[in-house]
């Protein structure tokens, strides 16, 4: 749906070649190529005079200079611009859908480290990315190592260099900082939800502010609000990577409007914000019931592939997945429920809260652990971070842990609210917390 969109191009210059320099290129000997080349500066032939003798050369010169630009730019451009490109963890799920899982921490102590998914679906020269991260360097970083390990792949094995592939498509499944702040670096009109085009209107100069107060200037610079202009609307069948997809728009969720993307022939689901991995579910600007109603859809859907944020699960894994995630939800709202009956206040039901059970809240993001100090990344870790980099530095880890403990208290809150007005309504009207976490007790029956 986003195709036949110009994308960024790399300007190709070229060199102003000696002769002597070109001749590095000559064939042995007088090949056919050479002859036909010759052939077509005879025009003073029957002469034999010095100028005749000047075109040959320049007709050879600019023939074999063309036919090297023709066949060895790709090789010699590869290896001026891929030397330092970065080298990305791509998580390989199907065939044309990998994803790739960035943390950025943050250069402050008091700020808070960032973590995002971004999938790429395709595998020819036109790929569509979804959720491109959260800087214009984080973006053009991603379309660099795309670009390198494509022509790197084509060159070592020795098949005809082609052209880079092309990001042509851009996919936004909600209004996060983290998921979209690196549009601009596409050139790309971003395709979204209405809910995410207003929401990121809305929130994104406050996001950037903070994007920027917590992985710093330098790491912003060039990071722009490029809001989504093509709307994606519930129901609708998209095309990318050479699968159908059917975009469902969930409300209200983990975001204002959260997009997934469903491919049922590969039971395919790209979850977006609604399934995390190893870090706690965000709840900021969406609601616990309406991200339980997304969840109990995906698991209706019985999906084979799940890929969420920092989170990729395969045939076998996936309801355990989906499972988790509603579980620590439907824990909020437990633990709120109970607090409610017990006359508790908001303030008391935070002071000791317990740390969220079957969630590992002490682990850090998988591949997004930064090097310690035996170990050198192969870019500055405000871009990705790389299977190489494994040790954790326990200054970052315990900020990892605090985070993650604010962010528990944070989540209880907002469930506080949202279960406290059920609560004080459960004469009146039925609570939606039973139907939603059958396998909680004590959730208002
Ligand atoms: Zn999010």
């Amino acid at each position: 749906m986003c195709e036949h969109v110009s994308a960024v191009r790399q300007t190709i210059s070229l060199s102003n070649k000696s002769a002597t320099h070109s001749d590095q290129f000559h064939p042995l000997g007088p090949t056919h190529g050479r002859r036909d080349a010759l052939g077509l500066f005879q025009f003073g032939a029957g002469r034999r005079g010095a100028v005749t003798q000047v075109f040959r050369r320049l007709g050879v010169f600019v023939l074999l200079s063309l036919a090297w630009v023709g066949l060895l730019w790709p090789a010699s451009s590869w290896a001026l611009t891929c030397r330092d490109a970065p080298a990305l963890a791509w998580q390989s799920v199907v065939p044309g859908v990998a994803a790739v899982h960035g943390h950025w921490p943050s250069v402050t102590p008091a700020g808070r480290a960032h973590v995002a998914t971004t999938v790429v679906l395709g595998q020819g020269q036109h790929v569509t990315v979804v959720d491109p991260g959260p800087t214009e360097r984080v973006g053009r970083a991603l379309q660099q190592d795309l670009a390198c390990r494509k022509l790197s792949h084509k060159l070592s094995s020795k098949g005809a260099p082609s052209a880079a592939p092309r990001v042509v498509g851009l996919i936004n499944t909600h209004a996060h900082a983290e998921q979209v702040l690196a549009n601009g670096a596409f050139g790309l009109a971003a395709a979204a939800t209405s809910g995410t085009r207003d929401a990121m209107r809305k929130r994104c100069p406050d996001c950037l502010a903070a994007l920027r107060q917590d992985l710093g200037a330098t790491a912003l610079r060039g990071t722009r609000i490029v809001v989504p202009t093509q709307v994606l609307v519930d129901g609708q069948s998209l095309q990318a990577g050479g699968r159908a997809w059917r975009v469902r728009e969930m409300r209200h969720a983990h975001s204002e409007s959260d997009l997934v993307l469903w491919s049922e022939d590969g039971g395919i689901v790209l979850a977006g914000g609604l399934v995390d991995g190893p870090q706690l579910p965000v709840l900021a600007q969406g609601s616990v019931q309406g991200w339980l109603q997304a969840l109990a859809e995906l698991r209706a859907w019985q999906p084979q592939w799940l890929v969420g944020q920092q989170l990729v699960s395969g045939p076998g894994q996936v309801q355990a997945a989906l499972q988790r995630q509603q579980q620590y939800l439907c824990g909020l709202v437990q633990y709120a429920w109970q607090g409610l009956d017990r006359g508790w206040s908001e303030a008391e039901a935070v002071q000791d809260l317990p740390p969220p059970q079957a969630w590992a809240a002490d682990v850090t993001p998988t591949q997004a652990r930064t090097p310690g100090a035996d170990q050198t990344p192969k870019q500055s870790t405000d871009l990705w971070t790389t299977p190489s980099a494994k040790r954790t530095h326990p200054d970052l880890n315990e900020a990892w842990q605090n985070q993650q403990r604010q962010q528990h208290v944070f989540n209880q809150l907002r469930a506080w609210r949202e279960v406290e007005l059920s609560w004080m309504d459960q004469t009146t009207r039925p609570s939606p917390w039973p139907g939603l976490c059958a396998s909680t007790p004590d959730v208002g029956r």
